[in-house]
């Protein structure tokens, strides 16, 4: 078997929110389709995948360097060796042919959008959903029947008043969620408590919302906010700082007892391995948001589980960014904590399969082969666009 042809095309995600560092309105992602020459159903296996949002489009690296490398490599170096199926681990070395070590910039998006549509097709030529196949690879069969997510949201947004922002988080849980997440850091300390206090009006307790900062605090505004923030007693305090500091998260750490999490701006094993080393993450109640479909995907992300392991700490403190049906496979099949979900942000890529609410916080997967976009009727419908379905 081989793979016949890689197509990219950039397509818009744009959105009028903004969070404290950037807003969406220009936000792209890249769409690629692996066509492959087995035929499943009486039609070419094609593997699709896409971007996590946040990073735009990276289709100048596709199509200069990482589809051709694809395309010019020889079937022995990306089958596994049975022949009967591609090997995603195989493609990643012929993926990374040529490139340096360290830097990582944005070929890691790149990477982790190819990587996709690999374990897409490879799901979808053994004719199981993705979770049962990563499940009985690496975990001995055991699947997580439900995946916990939250619903981030809580964005700014022209003319959003306080009640507008009570109406969304109320919408949240009419949903059936049971954790809704809010942006911070956008405007004064005093304006954003009152945006917090507002939002525990409506929903159970402190443990039911947790804040983003995105990245925008320093060490002193960091801390300001979680003497502030302590007594809510939050689900979590995110990415206060800048993602590559790691001085400041360990400083922090000794101001805020509550959980706080990070790590959703970190591409690539070694980032990881330096935010555990140096950032003084807490295994006990501190949370992990590493996006393979930023970060050379999942057989990177596969490196990053090996190494928290050994450094004690388990999957189940991971809960991924991007609110995309790849992470919500890899956190059923592999048994991470959960996902994150933007309900009606970043459509059609956000969100998971039709007929599948969110119950009690939790969410189940489709019994589909593959990562399961044929079962999310508004995403396939421009997929299979692309893939000239
Ligand atoms: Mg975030």
């Amino acid at each position: 078997m081989r793979i016949v042809d890689v197509k990219e095309q950039a397509v818009p995600i744009k959105s009028d929110i903004s969070n404290a560092f950037i807003d969406f309105s220009k936000m792209t992602a890249s769409v690629v389709a692996v066509v492959t020459d087995v035929t499943k159903n009486g039609k070419p296996v094609i593997g699709y995948g896409f971007n996590s949002n946040g990073r735009y489009a990276p289709s100048g690296l596709l199509r200069e360097r990482f589809i051709p490398r694809l395309l010019e490599a020889s079937p022995e170096d990306t089958v596994a060796d049975d022949g009967t199926n591609l090997d995603p681990h195989k493609i990643w070395n012929i993926l990374m042919t040529g490139e340096k070590p360290g830097g990582h910039g944005e070929r890691s998006v790149a990477v982790g959008t190819l990587d996709m549509a690999i374990w897409d097709a490879v799901a979808k030529i053994e004719e199981k959903p993705l979770y049962q196949l990563l499940a009985e690879r690496y975990r001995d069969g055991e699947v997580d029947e439900k995946v916990f997510v939250y619903a981030a949201g809580g964005y700014y947004k022209p003319g959003k008043d306080l009640s507008a922002l009570q109406d969304e988080m109320k919408h949240y849980l009419d949903l059936g969620y049971s954790v809704v997440k809010m942006k911070i850091g956008g405007v004064p300390l005093e304006e954003d408590l009152k945006r917090i206090e507002a939002v525990l009006d409506v929903v159970p307790s402190g443990r039911s919302l947790a804040v983003d900062v995105n990245g925008r605090f320093d060490l002193d505004t960091a801390i300001k906010y979680a003497k502030a923030l302590e007594p809510y007693d939050l689900f979590w305090y995110e990415e206060v700082g800048d993602p590559l500091d790691y001085e400041l998260q360990a400083v922090l750490g000794r101001y805020y007892e509550p959980p706080m999490a990070t790590g959703e701006n970190l591409f690539s094993m070694q980032d990881a391995r330096n935010l555990i080393r140096y950032g003084g993450m807490r295994p006990d109640r501190d949370y992990l948001q590493f996006d393979c479909a930023l970060s050379y995907g999942l057989v990177e992300y596969m490196r990053i589980l090996d190494m928290l392991k050994t450094h004690g700490w388990s999957p189940r403190r991971c809960i991924p960014h991007g609110g995309h049906q790849m992470s919500l496979n890899i956190a059923a099949g592999l048994g991470l904590g959960g996902n994150e979900s933007y309900p009606g942000v970043f459509e059609p890529f956000g969100g998971f399969a039709d007929g599948h609410p969110v119950e009690n916080g939790y969410v189940t997967l489709p019994d589909v082969p593959g990562i399961g976009f044929e079962a999310k009727s508004n995403l396939y419908e421009l997929l299979k666009q692309i893939g000239g379905e």
